[in-house]
């Protein structure tokens, strides 16, 4: 982009869709409409409709910075600041895993298994997409979400106030902020890739995606060996416990679930890719 030149929108767009390619990017020519969009405040109607209008100094230099992020492969989420779940707009950054769209399976799962719900515990909220979008749906339920990170429960909050839900929010590991408490469901999203293979994922996701989201271990099933068997403790007789799952981990996790003889109604669903995403079953009544 050389200073000389007169950027019109449509300039720009053919321009940045050739360099962020020729970077690995492969929704080129959308996202240079995304990042053009926020330079210059204008909706992707508005771009069409002033194809011709040349930049000014501040709205180029905008534009150049976040390109220049989009070219070193920061995810387009973390230059605007922000992923839609659930219809919801959500704010992220790197102390958060960026909200995907297979996730809302899990949200769609327990709105049709446990709308009755009337305490719902959120495990490694992140974002705190999950939690803030049953909270929306379920007025009545008392929904608290917890993390490791203090940092991503900052997050959370400003998602919560941006959504207008009260949520508690309890900072820890797995079930140590909520000891003695029980819940009528459980749910998580909780990391679950394979140790060996974060290293093969996509830059977007490998460099900027907070490993402690990501990192499920060696076989990336840590976390559900431990999770599973300590749910028990906190759920009330015939509460859910529901999970995503990382491709191919079906069988494993449920077979835990089945190790601990504590659960029935097990149930795998899909993701809308039609990969087997979220893994779940209720607590059986008497132990
Ligand atoms: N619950 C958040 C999400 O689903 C974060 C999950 C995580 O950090 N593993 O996006």
């Amino acid at each position: 982009m050389s200073i000389q030149e007169t950027w019109t929108t449509l300039k720009l767009l053919s321009w940045t869709k050739e360099y962020l390619l020729s970077k690995g990017v492969s929704n080129a020519r959308l996202e240079a409409e995304w990042l053009l969009c926020a330079a210059t405040d204008l909706d992707r109607v508005g771009l069409y409709l002033q194809y011709e209008k040349p930049l000014n100094e501040t709205e180029l230099s905008k534009y150049r910075s976040m390109v220049t992020r989009r070219a070193r492969r920061e995810p387009l989420q973390h230059i605007l600041g922000t992923q839609e779940f659930y219809g919801l707009e959500f704010e992220v950054s790197r102390d958060v895993l960026i909200p995907r769209h297979d996730t809302e399976s899990l949200v769609e799962e327990a709105m049709k298994r446990c709308s009755g719900a009337n305490t719902i515990l959120d495990i490694g909220t992140g974002s705190g997409c999950i939690a803030i979008c049953l909270k929306k749906m379920l007025k009545n339920a008392e929904v608290t979400a917890s993390d490791i990170s203090e940092a991503a429960l900052a997050v959370a909050k400003r998602n919560a106030a941006r959504h207008e839900v009260e949520i508690e929010y309890v900072c820890g590991s797995l079930f140590a902020p909520v000891n003695c408490r029980k819940f009528d469901l459980i749910i998580s999203n909780p990391p679950y890739i394979p140790t060996p293979d974060i290293e093969t994922l996509e830059e977007e996701v490998r460099d900027f995606d907070p490993h402690s989201a990501l990192d499920g271990g060696n076989d990336g099933l840590d976390i559900y060996r431990k999770l599973i068997p300590e749910s028990i403790e906190y759920l009330n007789p015939k509460g859910w416990l529901m999970l995503e799952i990382g491709i191919g981990q079906g069988s494993d996790v449920v077979e835990i679930f089945g190790k601990t003889d504590c659960f029935m109604k097990f149930f795998t669903a899909m993701d809308p890719g039609g990969i087997e995403r979220v893994v779940g079953a209720q607590r059986k009544e008497i132990q």
